[in-house]
């Protein structure tokens, strides 16, 4: 189709008047009483149609291949697209039976916009700007996706409506390909390879965004900890431990109630408990004001700084529950959280430190590509609130910038993607798909440690305001995690896999033998499990390889005599026969140096 449509801006315009053509379908085929249109726009990744089902209609995945014949019908008839500006009055006239048109109206009155209406062919129209192509034969390919409930402008408090999920491309090919990668992502689903290895649950019981980490993904993290731990503490970070809540007081100083509310639990009373306590207690949003507090507790010296306090802190947000998936956004997560704290002279190189050891660890952990982003305010935002002087934050987004300029390090500008009370370096790891993860933040904050009066005594015997940063390196071990389950679809390196081997004896006549192995592998680190079900080795391969376990021990008779195991991988590679002791070198070896790779 034409070139016009490839760009971002010309994907948008074609889903965009692919939502309507949709729209337009469904009032062909089912008539103009059977739902209200309430609104459809384009979106990253292709549209939706949100409307009020009434007298008794419904749509399932079962209607769709009927409507996109319907779909490809308009397309092929050639449809001319155009728009007319009407009056507030015209608009409500042609509007006046559909409650969310008119509500629509009102919004862009209040607005002070144009009132745009725009005509499919002659019959079909509905009130949008556009951006649409001017021909319904521009549209090219059209998939509907799936059927959903959907709250009116997202709220809770709305009518509850129905979704259609749609995407369209140019070309049949280019959708193929993208139908494809849906297919690939969907096998990786974090969700969905979480149920079959059992490695993590959300229990209505215990609360929406809430993780609980079953035995196999607690080893994943456990692991994760122990290495993140000892390389902070070689990279001179101290650890420290912060409570789960605060009072009041306290989240009012960093400023925390006045522009992070929304984000934070509702206080707890404690007034009910005891009438004399009037506090509120909140659980802690970030961790930050604890650390802090730690500095305050005895005066300090330029001699001390830089001090790099690090905490896997637990925090809890109150994120809305349409935006909850998986473990990827939740409600309650473990940042991997640390803050410096270094005179003027030291913050470039402490940034710089941080970038390095983001890059190792992460590479470490399998991500070996990361973008860069610069995380600034944006000034033409009014909805957003930033605190702190203007001066001091436009040298902060400077100093970033030439950070990256400095490392040659090619970056993007995410505006709008600053804290209340600071830029940040964003490094956002691709993953095995191209995707990006939100992973490493690095924020400068010249704002807390006024707010909250720390000081140093500088070596000319004043008083100084040190600098604080606040980083993650992996951002929150359950996004992160998530993350790593969807990369590797699973099949995790051996060094984090919850099962490193599994021993599978040919007939039970090698059961004591499996034992035997099962301990020695065992007092050698390695995690090991027997399946001695009464099963074929056909099947024990099959479940093993499914459970993505990275080595299977077949015994039987011979190797149960020659005291050797047969090596299988879960890539279906046969490594033969070897002994114990060669097994146990090879897999040691992968795991100290945290192989990504399996042994072939
Ligand atoms: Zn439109
Ligand atoms: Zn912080």
């Amino acid at each position: 189709m034409s070139s016009q449509n490839s760009g971002p801006s010309g994907l948008l315009s074609l889903r965009h008047s692919a939502e309507h053509v949709l729209t337009q379908a469904m009032l062909r085929l089912y008539g103009p009483n059977k739902f209200f249109m309430a609104m459809g726009p384009a979106t990253d990744d292709g549209f939706y149609f949100d409307f009020e089902p009434v007298n008794g209609f419904k749509v399932s995945e079962d209607d769709f291949p009927k409507i996109e014949s319907e779909i490809q019908k308009i397309i092929s008839e050639s449809l001319p697209i155009t728009k007319k500006e009407l009056t507030l009055a015209e608009a409500k006239k042609l509007f006046a039976d559909n409650p969310y048109k008119l509500d629509w109206l009102n919004a862009i009155k209040n607005r002070d916009e144009k009132i745009i209406v725009f005509y499919t062919g002659s019959d079909f129209f509905d009130l949008c700007a556009g951006p649409h192509v001017t021909s319904t034969d521009q549209i090219g390919a059209v998939k509907l996706l799936s059927v959903a409930g959907a709250y009116w402008h997202g709220n809770e408090k709305n009518k509850m409506l129905t979704r259609i999920y749609g995407t369209a491309f140019p070309s049949q090919k280019e959708l193929d390909d993208y139908l494809h990668n849906i297919e690939e992502a969907k096998k990786r689903d974090h969700r969905q390879i979480g149920k079959n290895l059992d490695l993590f649950s959300i229990d209505d019981y215990v609360g929406p965004g809430l993780v609980l980490w079953h035995p196999k993904l607690s080893i994943v993290r456990e692991e994760i900890e122990t290495y993140w731990r000892q390389e902070h503490r070689r990279h001179g970070y101290q650890y420290v431990y912060t409570p789960h809540v605060g009072l009041a007081n306290l989240w009012q100083k960093s400023g925390h109630l006045d522009f992070f509310h929304a984000g934070m639990y509702p206080p707890m009373s404690m007034a009910s408990k005891d009438p004399d306590d009037q506090n509120n207690y909140y659980v802690k949003p970030m961790s930050c004001p604890f650390h802090i507090q730690i500095y305050k507790s005895r005066p300090r010296s330029y001699r001390e700084l830089p001090i790099r306090w690090c905490e896997l802190g637990s925090v809890y947000r109150y994120e809305e529950s349409g935006v909850l998936h998986g473990m990827l956004r939740v409600r309650g997560f473990t940042q991997d959280d640390a803050h410096i704290v270094c005179r003027e002279d030291q913050f470039i190189d402490e940034v710089n430190r941080i970038l390095d050891f983001a890059l190792e660890m992460n590479r470490t952990l399998g991500f070996s590509q990361l973008n860069t982003y610069l995380s600034v305010r944006d000034l033409e935002s009014k909805s957003t609130k930033y605190v702190g002087e203007n001066r001091v934050w436009e040298l902060a987004e400077s100093t970033l910038e030439k950070i990256l300029t400095d490392r040659q390090i090619s970056f993007r500008k995410d505006v709008g993607g600053a804290k209340f009370y600071g830029p940040a370096i964003d490094l956002k790891a691709v993953d095995s798909m191209g995707r990006e993860w939100q992973g490493t933040t690095i924020q400068l904050d010249m704002n807390l440690p006024a707010r909250f009066g720390m000081i140093y005594t500088g070596q000319d015997g004043q008083e100084h305001t040190p600098i604080m940063l606040h980083r993650t390196l992996l951002g929150s071990m359950e996004r992160f995690v998530g993350t790593l389950i969807e990369h590797f679809a699973g099949a995790f390196p051996v060094w984090l896999s919850p099962v490193q081997a599994e021993i599978i004896p040919i007939t039970d006549n090698q059961n004591d033998y499996a034992q035997k192995i099962a301990s020695v592998l065992n007092d050698q680190g390695i995690r090991v499990e027997i399946d001695d079900k009464s099963e074929t080795m056909q099947n024990k391969i099959r479940n093993a390889t499914a459970q993505k376990i990275p080595y299977m021990l077949i015994i039987g008779a011979r190797e149960a005599a020659s005291e050797t195991v047969s090596v299988r991988q879960r890539d279906g590679q046969d490594l033969g026969t070897m002994s114990i002791n060669e097994f146990i070198a090879k897999v040691k070896e992968q795991i100290t140096t945290k192989s990504l790779n399996l042994i072939k």
